[in-house]
């Protein structure tokens, strides 16, 4: 696959001249890994990207973070300013501004997660009028691309395989704390090409199972317990989300099956209403609707789904009466819950990705509850 930076540069520039604004000033962080591949992180230390309209990107870096600027693909090694601790950032920025930010006329979009302390010594270095970078990143990143495509496909993929061995240890997982098997998603998710955790994962057992975000404890799970499981890996820097409900050492309570299968049901209920021009708020319907009519409305307590990409929870967020239409190339999760406050929770996510003429399920491991053989 060739590098896709230099078309996604190519959309930006071609975003910002459309609009009339000067450039985009990213920091290390989703923005600019979507530009220019740059992986660091943001920090206390002052490290810029810009990207001017009519010019290649060019980025102020601390100098212990240069190597990792340089192997950017979208920055070029002339490109790279550098400034050294002893000698403070200030003299640097007043340099890199004036060489590429001073001229032309339009706003500076500047990244809408630049911490306020490096925007502040950015208003001060350079006289112009500011907007967010998301008026030309948003609508980039919302649709994926096929590289991103095949590095959450890869993601899911995994994560996938992780449920899988999961189901397979059966009631070997009684008795077992939730912490521990936290621990142990965490190893197998590795194991299988993984890398690295987008998010801390969920693993909630009977009672705790009714708070959503629950964090791992030392409860240990009993026979008959509803797991809810929800936890992704990194592939390329894009993450999956995945959630399941599984039952270990016995067969689902009549309870649990009827809460269980009205959430299976509104999940295909919402997965089954995504296509291109559909409001987000359709999908987020289509899968509310069935859990109101099995009664159990006012315990699906949170929006149907959230867009995935270089962040976990970005654009489109599929909630109640959001308008925005659904584009092809657009990954979201489809998640209803019930949330049965002292008894048990039930949640279940796949990833979807919009196509030209419905969507394509990134998760495909079975949704069912059952474990073991
Ligand atoms: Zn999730
Ligand atoms: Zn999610």
């Amino acid at each position: 696959m060739s590098d896709p930076h230099a078309s996604r540069l190519d959309r930006a520039r071609a975003a910002l001249r459309d609009r009339g604004d000067r450039a985009l000033v990213l920091a290390p962080g989703p923005n600019a890994r979507y530009l220019t591949g740059l992986t660091a992180e943001q920090s206390e230390r002052r490290f810029l990207v810009v990207v001017p309209r009519d010019d290649d990107p060019a980025a102020l870096a601390p100098a212990l973070a240069a190597p990792d600027a340089r192997d950017a693909p979208g920055l070029a090694d002339d490109r790279v300013r550098t400034w050294r601790d002893d000698d403070g950032p200030h003299p640097a920025l007043a340099a890199f501004a004036a060489a590429h930010l001073a001229d032309g006329p339009g706003r500076l979009l500047v990244d809408d997660r630049l911490w306020a302390s490096h925007l502040l010594a950015l208003r001060d270095a350079v006289d112009a009028p500011l907007g967010l970078a998301s008026e030309v990143c948003g609508p980039l990143r919302v649709r994926k691309d096929e590289a991103e495509r095949d590095a959450l496909r890869r993601a899911a993929s995994v994560a996938d395989g992780v449920v899988g061995q999961l189901r397979d240890r059966g009631a070997d997982v009684v008795g077992t704390t939730e912490r521990d098997l936290a621990r142990t998603v965490e190893r197998l998710l590795d194991g299988a090409g993984g890398e690295g955790l987008p998010f801390d994962p969920v693993v909630a057992a009977g009672p705790n199972g009714a708070r959503p975000h629950h964090t791992p404890t030392d409860r240990r799970i009993e026979a008959g317990d509803p797991v809810v499981l929800d936890f992704g890996t990194r592939v390329d820097g894009y993450p999956s989300d995945q959630t399941r409900t599984l039952v270990f050492g016995d067969e689902p309570s009549d309870r649990v099956r009827a809460v269980h299968d009205a959430v299976w049901e509104a999940q295909r209920a919402g997965v089954a209403a995504v296509e291109p021009g559909a409001r987000a708020g359709d999908v987020d319907a289509a899968a509310r609707t069935v859990i109101e009519d099995a009664g159990y409305g006012d315990a699906f307590v949170h929006r149907t789904g959230h867009g995935v990409g270089l962040e976990v929870h970005e654009e489109p967020y599929v909630a109640s009466g959001s308008g925005r239409r659904l584009e092809p190339g657009m990954v979201f999760s489809v998640e209803p819950g019930v949330y049965l406050d002292g008894a048990f929770g039930v949640r279940i996510e796949d990833l979807v990705l919009v196509t030209d003429d419905g969507c394509e399920r990134l998760n495909r491991t079975p949704r069912g509850p059952e474990t073991g053989d």
